[in-house]
């Protein structure tokens, strides 16, 4: 069986106009040579002018959600094949800002995918447990609740990755300990087996909450991690480049 490829994946969130551009330029002109794959996922309203603007370079451009339907009465949202239309390659799907601040379920998340899936756009699906359920006792059951609720059965043979992010990681600084890391990372592993056999061996499982230069080496380096979503540390060359160059 071969070994998930890893990938590095930036969120930019709601951040970066066009003239953030220059940034991703430098990102993509850093990254060439990289140890695995690279995308950048700005607002869905730059997709197009990065893509344009990274073509050439190995450097994947995404989107950061997509709506269920592939079009419709849906004011406001964008719909995968809209993404896949502007040039992106992969979209961010149930991201906890949007699990928490927009009331996605597992369900939304699992019919969002499918939706990616349809459009040819490869899922990053983001799980991850608050500090209430970390403190609990119940960040293992969070989470692989989540890879069985939110990974639909059509992803077996697809192009998918796993993005474990603790909610309480995201943009503060803290990150679990490497044992934490490893421990959530291997029960997402034996959770993606059982749903899809042997292809669940080959999805890489990236881990997202501050990482940072400092600490990417560390955490890319630990068991079953694959890669990682990577939010305020993408948004500068310097620092995207420095995590990227620890794969
Ligand atoms: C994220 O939002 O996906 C994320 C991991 O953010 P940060 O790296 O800023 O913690």
């Amino acid at each position: 069986m071969t070994a998930p490829t890893p990938l590095i994946a930036g969120n930019w969130k709601m951040n970066g106009t066009a003239a953030a551009l220059g940034e991703a330029k430098a990102i993509a002109e850093g990254a060439a040579g990289a140890a695995g794959r690279v995308a950048i996922c700005p607002p869905a309203v730059l997709i197009h002018r990065m893509a344009e603007a990274l073509a050439g370079s190995s450097v994947l451009v995404g989107g950061q959600d997509a709506h269920w339907e592939d079009a419709g009465a849906f004011t406001g949202d964008t719909s995968a094949e809209m993404l896949a239309d502007a040039g992106a390659k992969l979209v961010i799907l149930g991201h906890s800002e949007r699990r928490d601040g927009y009331r996605e379920t597992d369900d939304i998340v699992a019919a969002k995918t499918r939706a990616a899936l349809r459009a040819g756009v490869e899922p990053i699906v983001c799980v991850g447990e608050t500090l209430a359920q970390r403190k609990a006792g119940e960040a293992l059951a969070v989470v692989t609740g989540q890879v069985r609720g939110s990974l639909p059965a059509e992803l077996a043979g697809q192009a998918f990755s796993v993005a474990y992010e603790p909610v309480w990681a995201i943009g503060t600084g803290l990150t679990p300990t490497m044992p934490e890391i490893e421990e959530v990372h291997r029960a997402i592993r034996a959770t993606l087996v059982e749903q899809f056999d042997d292809h669940g061996k080959t999805a890489p499982i990236l881990y997202g909450g501050s990482v940072k230069p400092g600490n990417a080496a560390e955490i890319l380096h630990a068991d079953e991690v694959g890669g990682a979503l990577v939010g305020g540390a993408s948004l500068k060359a310097e620092d995207f480049l420095g995590i990227i160059r620890a794969l």
